[in-house]
């Protein structure tokens, strides 16, 4: 079950990646404040108790550690939904202490690294200004030596850096994530995906890591949209 806690009319983000499905950043923030309140996401979360599902995954229209209130509100999806918590980050917040310490609260995270050096990470994730690629891989790996849930890695690769495999590999073996996801995005955006060919000689430079999987090869969950409006919305080139 999806959980928007920014809920915002357009992407609210600290990047503005080339491949993202949201169309472009209308927002640009890195300072963290409430989007939604906690009593509104109470009655939400009211309304959808009953409907079964796996996981309560806090992902949205944009970065979802924005959200100053997001470590009460994983508590508080625990509490009523009674399911495992997983927050999609794409890692730039993990840099304050805060946002660390939030998300030691969900079950899984899934952190985002799409850059192998500082260039390509100002290409592809075009972050706002003042975020480095260093100091983000610096808290990812602060966070890691803390984290007692699952920690799964996920990398986009593009045209762009998809010569840069071996490095991102490297990156990754020094985060010693749970799991890795290789991914081509294959949802309508701005940029191609590459080929199952591609991806899988990408997949090769990973081969210190265990539980790697890629777009292509993994088993898709069954979604099922309870709100037609509502998942337009928030995929509006599909
Ligand atoms: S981090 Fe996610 S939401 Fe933000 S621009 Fe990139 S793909 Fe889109």
């Amino acid at each position: 079950m999806g959980i928007d806690l920014l809920s915002t009319m357009g992407k609210t983000c600290t990047f503005d990646c080339i491949y993202c499905q949201l169309g472009r950043t209308l927002c640009s923030e890195i300072k963290r404040r409430e989007f939604v309140s906690l009593d509104s996401l109470v009655k939400e979360l009211k309304r959808v108790e009953s409907i079964a599902a796996d996981y309560a995954t806090f992902s949205g229209m944009g970065e979802p550690t924005l959200a100053s209130n997001l470590g009460e509100a994983i508590e508080l999806v625990k509490s009523i939904l009674k399911l495992p918590v997983a927050v999609l980050t794409n890692s730039s917040l993990l840099t304050g202490e805060d946002v660390r310490h939030e998300l030691y609260l969900a079950d899984v995270v899934v952190a985002k690294v799409d850059a192998p050096n500082e260039e390509l990470f100002r290409k592809i994730n075009r972050p706002v200004m003042g975020l480095t690629l260093g100091e983000i891989i610096k808290a990812l790996k602060l966070f890691r030596e803390k984290y007692r849930g699952k920690f799964a890695l996920q990398m986009m690769f593009v045209e762009t850096n998809k010569s840069y495999a071996f490095d991102m590999a490297k990156i990754a073996e020094q985060l010693s994530p749970d799991e890795v996801q290789i991914n081509t995005p294959l949802r309508p955006c701005g940029v191609s995906p590459l080929s199952p060919a591609e991806l899988a000689s990408a997949e090769r430079e990973f081969g210190n890591l265990e539980n790697v999987v890629t777009v292509y090869t993994a088993l898709k969950p069954e979604v099922k949209p309870f709100d037609l409006a509502e998942t337009l919305r928030r995929r509006p080139k599909l």
